[in-house]
């Protein structure tokens, strides 16, 4: 198993649900956090937790994934702290008013502007940097509705459907470069958020599950690409 020890993870959405899972699955794994999304306050919490645990450090930096300047001003100052990024973990998403006949716009705008063009940006800002050094990792946090579409999700699983694109394409693109690319599509996970709305006939997952599964794909050999990971519940 390759040793995470020392190793740069920009985790993106890490101020809530399963983005803080990761960072603090990584920082166990001995990995320097980067935690990127817009509530700082929720962001300086989970440094401060995995601070105290003294394995990899963790720094905060508020960032909007839907600007393009946002995302790379915090690369540069991720880099600046803690030397190139190996790992870059597309995580940051939100779920609005996805019905079409609604007509909701701004949800749509919202949830294309942080779900996709989140995504690229993030690609954008570290790619360079891992061509030349001909490794790193991009993961990217798609979802069940990328691989299926209910009626209630129409524009958000439009995202997802996206992400996942953007993770086949890319896997195709870096093919023989050193870089990889995981696309992680998980079903229901309990977060604080939505705990209220999940259906009761199954247990959800933890958001530790997809932690898991990052972790996994991230400690695979050199020349194993860990493509695509679907983790549902039972
Ligand atoms: P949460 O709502 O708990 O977390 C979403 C995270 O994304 C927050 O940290 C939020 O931070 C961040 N975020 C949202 N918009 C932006 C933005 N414009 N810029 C920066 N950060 C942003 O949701 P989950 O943990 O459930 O979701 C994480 C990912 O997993 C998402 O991509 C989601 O689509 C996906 N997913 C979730 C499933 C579930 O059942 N929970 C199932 C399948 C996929 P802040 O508000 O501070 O900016």
């Amino acid at each position: 198993m390759r040793n995470l020890e020392g190793k740069t993870a920009v985790v993106t959405g890490a101020s809530s649900g399963i983005g803080v899972a990761i960072a603090k699955q990584l920082a166990k794994d001995g990995v320097n956090v980067v935690l990127a999304a817009r509530r700082k306050d929720k962001l300086e919490e989970v440094v401060k937790e995995i601070n105290s645990l003294g394995n990899g450090q963790a720094l905060a930096i508020p960032t909007d994934v839907s600007q393009q300047e946002s995302v790379n001003s915090m690369v540069n100052q991720a880099t600046e702290a803690f030397g190139n990024i190996d790992v870059y973990v597309n995580n940051a998403g939100l779920v609005g008013d996805g019905i079409v006949r609604n007509e909701n716009v701004q949800a749509w705008d919202q949830m294309i502007d942080a779900n996709i063009k989140g995504v690229l940006y993030g690609i954008h800002a570290v790619l360079p940097g891992m061509l030349e050094r001909s490794s790193g990792h991009i993961i990217n946090i798609s979802s069940v509705s990328g691989q299926e579409v209910t009626k209630s999700t129409t524009v958000y699983s439009a995202t997802k459907f996206a992400v996942r694109a953007i993770s086949v394409g890319l896997e195709k693109e870096l093919a023989r470069t050193g870089v990889r690319v995981t696309n992680i599509s998980p079903g229901m996970v309990v977060t604080e958020r939505n705990h209220e709305r999940l259906p009761n006939d199954r247990k959800p997952l933890q958001t530790e599950d997809i932690a898991r599964a990052v972790s996994y794909a991230l400690t695979q050999p050199d020349y194993v690409n860990v493509n695509e990971i679907t983790v549902r519940p039972v």
